[in-house]
This record gives C-alpha cells, structure tokens and sequence, in this order.
C-alpha cells in the first residue's frame, strides 16, 4: 500500500463500524460458525420444522433505535432465524432441484461480498467482465456447445428465460416492439411443451404475449416435446393469422427429466424462421459429462440455451448462465445508452449490463472460477457421475420393490415413484396414500422430496444431486421410504 494515504478521521463515537480488530474477530468466529455447519449439517432436519408465523412472532415489531452488538445479532441468528431454514445443503435434500453449493464456491463469495463491486460495466470491474468473459468460454468448452455461443451470467434461469424471449421478439419483429410497443401487428406465438417450467408462460407473460398465445405442444415419446404436433400447432396459427416466432425446448423437464427432441424441432424452427431456446436449467450441468451429450443432437438451430451452475454445478445460489449464438441480437434488444453510463472503451469491452434485464451485476464469475479450477473438468465429472449412478441404482431398487411403483424412469437423476400395495384400487385413495406418505417423510426431517402428478396420478419425486450425498444417505432414505409407507398400512 503506498503511504500517501489520508489520516483516518476517527469519526463518530456510535455506530456499526467495527474497527479491524473487531471485524477480524467476528468474521473468524462466523467462518468456524461455518465450517461446524457444513460438518454437522445432516444433523439438522432438512426441512425446516415450523409453522407459519413462527419466526415472525420471535422478531421484533420495530426496528432498533439503538445500535446493538454483532454478538447478540449473531446470537439471534442462531436461535430464531436457523431453526426456520430449510438445509439446502443438507446430503439427504431430494425434493425440487438441488442448490448445491461448495467450499470453493462459498470462499469466493466470501471475496465478491467483500469486495462489494457492482460489476454492471467492464469500467467499473475489468476483472470481472473480463473473468467473466472467459468463464462463459470454458463452460462453452466444457458442456460440447458450438464455437461462437457466447452469453452471460444472470441470477436465474426465469431470468435468462425472459431475456430470451424478449430477444427472440425482437429478433422476430426486427426490434420493432422495443420502438413502439406491442401494437396492432397478430399477436406473436411461442411453443413450449406441456411439461415446461412454469417459467416459460412467466417469461412470456411479462415479455407481453401473453399467456393466451403461449401453446402447450402435446408430448409424444418419453414425454419429449411432439414435432409433429408442434409442426401441426405452428401451421394453425399461421393459417389463423398468428405469428409463431418463438419455441422453448426443454432438456431435462422439472417433473420427469424429460428431454425434448431438439434436431426434429429445430428443423421446424428452421424452416419456419422461429427462435429456439432451450431451458436446460438443471440438466445443463450434465452436458460436462461426453456419455450424456446425445441430448444436444440438434444444436445446430438453437439459438440460445441457459443452464444453472447454482443447480447442479456446485457453484452456490444464485448463479445462472445465459448461452447465445448471436450476442448482437441480445445486445440490440437490451441495450440502452444514457450519458451516465458512457464510458471510454466503447466497443473494446463487453458491458453485461446490456446483455440482460438488471443494469447492476453481482460478481459471480469469481465463484465459478474458484468451482472450475478447484474441481477440475474430472472432479465435476466424477461427482455429476456418482449422483446420476446412485438414482440409477435406488429406482431399479424400487422397480423391483412388489409393493413401489417407479412412475418415471431415472433421467440423469430424478425419477418418481409411489407407494403400491396390492389392496389399494387405483384412483384417489392411491392419491391420498401418497400424499399422506409424502408428508409423513418430510415431517421426519429426515428426509425432503417434492410431489407431483404424472397422468395425473400423485408420486413421490426424487431428485439426487446434493454435494454432500453419499450412497448411505441415499439408502436410509429409501429404508425410511418404505418403513413409513408399510407402517402407514397398518
Ligand atoms: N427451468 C427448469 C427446467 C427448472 O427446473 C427451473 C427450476 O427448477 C427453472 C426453469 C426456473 O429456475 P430458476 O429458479 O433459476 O428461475
């Protein structure tokens, strides 16, 4: 540091500043805090055990008028707020999709928090255009996408969703609707499948087109996207008047895994000028693996695609990528210049805040980096390997259970399956003897799964891909499965 700083002020007497001293003190007693948790984190239960209204009534009415020391705050922390967390990174977490976060991931965000940039310009953080710049090529690298996809790190795969589809619009009316509105042209048409995240209709509400000219496409094989009802979808409108501009394919469906069938529909979307975008949120890490990349046959006519490294790819919350083949088509539907954001370097830099909704920027390729170099391309490999080998092994346990059904097979990792015995007819009490085991297994605290309705019949989803899972957690929880299912019988 060269000595020709100012003398420090000593400022006022009060306040949350904390000297040097203190803040070192605190922040070592928070990292043991946190190394103790991730030691001991299969010692909570994994879903939070409260009630509505629980925490809310230990917090106070009013904000403080008065400072209060960090060790009470801490203290408070420990007693009111964890015992209302739902463990994340808890090994025997496998409902929704994971959230898995790592030591090297959380060490960098240690750094992003501390350095408190906000990274919307290459000026105001080259570091972290340029990091990023060259994380979206290793992860271009690593997932086997073309030459050329380039894109961006955003918060969320809803986010990167809607960036898509308000590019695609504009691409589709040559930025028409960005100068003056949704006007009075036929409404645009996006295709998605009927097992789509709800994010697609979300993202194709807000982008204005509304929720009545979003197509649920029928599934045909595997529960894949049908081309040729989509084909069949796509001419109706035409013939109606419509403009189908846009179709999200999804690799990996949230409910089942299912993956959409990209050649075939991208040579519908080839042929009928339509943008393809495909959600690959959660089963985009598992590109990394050569074994699984069947599952982008077809890329050559999409035309962006985004993935969660903060599902899969053990890079914490909140960490989403968006992948485009032509930036310019992204960058002419974002970006917005005024004065205040001039800078010098004009064309020379990457400027992200034009390459998506938010104009402030986290510093998330730090995290990445930390992921990447820490794990190695093998490491990521070994662990996706090892999550989607243990799904593999437990829904062919319950395959060979007489009393469980497998409802839909293991897809990387997720599957579903519900509880059968013979004397229970098919029909609403199977439903309510589900549900009632469902519940039952999270209120353990052993154990969190999410459900769903396949066909319309309630099963149990069990999706793998904690950090910390080992097969003996993936064992108990299937021991427990079935002790409370036959406990439930009698
Ligand atoms: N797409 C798919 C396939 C998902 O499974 C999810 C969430 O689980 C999303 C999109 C939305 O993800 P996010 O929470 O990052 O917005």
């Amino acid at each position: 540091m060269p000595d020709d700083r100012p003398a420090k002020d000593q400022g006022p007497a009060v306040g949350p500043e904390l000297s040097a001293e203190e803040f070192r003190r605190h922040a070592h007693a928070f990292v043991d805090w946190m190394a103790d948790y991730y030691e001991h984190v299969e010692d909570y239960p994994v879903r939070a055990q409260v009630e509505p209204g629980d925490i809310a009534a230990k917090l106070p009415a009013h904000p403080p008028e008065t400072g209060e020391p960090i060790e009470a705050i801490f203290q408070d922390f420990k007693d009111i707020i964890l015992p209302g967390m739902t463990h994340w990174q808890h090994p025997s977490f496998f409902a929704y999709f994971p959230a898995n976060g790592s030591p090297p991931s959380l060490l960098a965000e240690m750094l992003t928090a501390s350095l408190g940039a906000q990274c919307m310009s290459w000026q105001t953080s080259p570091a972290a255009t340029e990091l990023e710049d060259r994380m979206m090529e290793w992860l271009r690298e690593l997932l086997g996408l073309p030459e050329g996809f380039t894109g961006s790190i955003q918060d969320t795969a809803s986010t990167g969703i809607l960036t898509a589809i308000i590019t695609a619009r504009e691409w589709a009316t040559d930025f028409a609707v960005n100068e003056k509105g949704l006007g009075g042209d036929a409404p645009l048409v996006l295709y998605c499948s009927a097992e789509t995240h709800s994010a697609t209709e979300k993202g194709a509400k807000i982008a204005g087109i509304g929720r009545e000219h979003v197509r649920k496409v029928p599934i045909g094989a595997e529960r894949g996207m049908d081309p040729a009802a989509l084909a069949k979808m796509v001419e109706a409108d035409k013939a109606a008047g419509l403009r189908p501009f846009c179709v999200v394919a999804t690799l990996g469906s949230t409910g089942t895994g299912a993956m959409d069938p990209l050649a075939p529909i991208g040579e519908i979307c080839k042929a009928e000028t339509l943008w393809l975008h495909v959600d690959a949120a959660w089963a985009g890490s598992a590109l990394i693996l050569p074994e699984t990349r069947a599952m982008i046959d077809g890329i050559g006519h999409v035309d962006s695609l985004v993935f969660n490294p903060h599902k899969w790819l053990f890079t914490n919350f909140d960490c989403s990528v968006l992948f485009v083949r032509e930036s310019e088509y992204l960058i002419r539907s974002f970006e917005i210049l005024p004065e205040f954001l001039k800078t010098r370097e004009g064309e020379r830099v990457n400027n992200y805040r034009d390459w998506g909704v938010p104009l402030g920027r986290r510093f998330r390729a730090l995290k990445l980096w930390f992921v990447l170099r820490s794990y190695g391309a093998e490491g990521l490999r070994a662990k996706i390997r090892e999550h989607i080998a243990l799904a593999h092994d437990i829904a062919a346990r319950i395959e060979a259970a007489p009393d469980f059904e497998l409802v839909t097979p293991a897809r990387l990792a997720l599957f579903s399956f519900r509880y059968r015995p013979p004397d229970i007819a098919e029909g609403e009490a199977l439903d309510t003897l589900n549900e009632v085991l469902f519940e039952a297994l999270n209120d353990t605290g052993k154990v969190y799964f999410t459900q769903n309705r396949v066909d319309g019949d309630y099963v149990i989803r069990w999706s793998i891909g904690q950090t910390a899972t080992e097969r003996r957690h993936v064992e108990a929880a299937w021991a427990l499965v079935q002790q409370t299912a036959r406990a439930l019988q009698t």
